[in-house]
């Protein structure tokens, strides 16, 4: 058996969520909203079950949703992909990110992490043999600093692993950050793969910057999206990288042996949902905003102190700024089992350096199980 898995506890988010249901808490742990997703996109999924073909698809993707995902990003965020030749259709982000990794890792390349981190990067970047070095980022600006990279970076460098928006931080990476990350990405004649899943969930007015976009990194760079994460349907496991060829061909090889390919009226109903109107994800950003005011109002009120969140279906309360003096992990555990919330600690994101004075809270939730939530979180303080 490989140790790198006999070794690995489960992850933070079952671990929280089967207590969750053990004890019967209110789960605002693992990040999924309690809606069912657009029903359109649903119809239009169900419609392609009985109606189109339920065989193999494409390895990289159906037609119309690659193509849909090109359109999508012309539109959105002013990115021209060759949908042929740019785009392969994953089974989830998850998928994404285990082709891209496997397909641009050789054993003993250095691959620069970036903390707090999604629990799934470490141990694919394990697993394809290489060697991770850490960029840690602090509370309550999460900046990427050009000390961190100095330090991160060496001549082994061959990728770089960047989500944006972050979870857990809930941040959107600056401008100047990204320029600051294609410098050094540049100079190095590294990649950088870029887990975007959020990109449509910001907050605030603020806008989505694609790693496509940025400066110098069009050639060298993996965009990852979620269609479950765009339109709020965590089970839909379908995903996508966006890369020049040269990058997309190498992936796609990856991927044919992983899964090969992803159910096709499931890829159908996203190629749908892409072409909605600005109009239905603007409403859907500010209906997760309400519910974000929503949960830090009340924590607020109940004195703890909140850090914002310009993104994601999170945010995260500080412990010691609140008065709490329990690392997270323990806050975490006490916070499920005496007073019947599920929360995330953020330490799980960080594998050194770790901070364990912040725990997470996911606010995708209705009117009700947020008001339910309030009160209890009011007496964990
Ligand atoms: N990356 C990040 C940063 C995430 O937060 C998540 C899930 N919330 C994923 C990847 C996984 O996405 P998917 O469900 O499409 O595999
Ligand atoms: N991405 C989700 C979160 O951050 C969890 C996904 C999972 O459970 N693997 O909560």
């Amino acid at each position: 058996m490989n140790p790198l898995y006999a070794n690995m506890p489960t992850t933070i988010f079952e671990h929280m969520s089967a207590l969750s249901r053990e004890t019967g808490a209110i789960n605002l742990g693992q990040g999924f909203p309690d809606s069912n997703g657009p029903e359109d996109v649903i119809a239009a999924a169900a419609r392609a079950l009985s109606e189109a073909s339920n065989q193999y698809p494409p390895m990289p993707g159906l037609a119309s949703l690659r193509q849909a995902v090109a359109d999508h990003y012309r539109h959105h965020h002013a990115v021209d992909l060759d949908w042929q030749q740019e785009v392969v259709v994953t089974s989830g982000a998850t998928e994404a990110l285990a082709a891209a990794i496997l397909a641009l890792v050789t054993p003993g390349d250095e691959v620069v992490l970036i903390q707090p981190m999604y629990d799934a990067y470490l141990p694919l970047v394990l697993r394809a043999g290489g060697v991770p070095r850490f960029v840690t980022l602090q509370p309550p600006e999460w900046r990427i600093t050009r000390e961190a990279l100095e330090a991160a970076f060496t001549p082994k460098t061959r990728l770089v692993l960047l989500n944006n928006p972050i979870n857990p931080s809930a941040t959107v990476v600056p401008a100047d950050d990204l320029a600051l990350l294609a410098q050094f990405v540049t100079a190095a004649d590294a990649v950088v793969v870029s887990d975007e899943v959020w990109e449509h969930v910001v907050f605030d007015g603020r806008a989505h910057q694609s790693i496509l976009g940025v400066p110098g990194l069009r050639d060298r760079a993996v965009k990852i999206g979620s269609g479950g994460k765009i339109f709020a349907m965590t089970g839909w496991k379908v995903g996508w990288t966006c890369a020049a060829p040269a990058i997309t061909r190498v992936i796609a090889k990856a991927h044919q042996f992983l899964t090969f390919t992803t159910p096709p009226n499931l890829q159908a109903g996203i190629a749908y949902g892409l072409s909605k109107e600005d109009s239905y994800f603007a409403a859907m950003r500010a209906d997760f905003a309400r519910s974000r005011d929503r949960l830090t109002d009340g924590l607020t009120a109940a004195g703890w102190s909140v850090l914002p969140s310009a993104g994601t279906y999170f945010l995260s309360v500080d412990l010691i700024a609140s008065g709490v003096h329990l690392d997270d992990v323990t806050f975490c555990e006490r916070l499920v089992r005496e007073f019947g919330v599920a929360a995330i600690p953020i330490s799980a994101f960080y594998t050194e350096d770790a901070v364990r004075h912040v725990a997470r809270l996911c606010f995708a939730k209705t009117d009700a199980t947020l008001d339910a939530a309030i009160p209890r979180l009011a007496l964990a303080r």
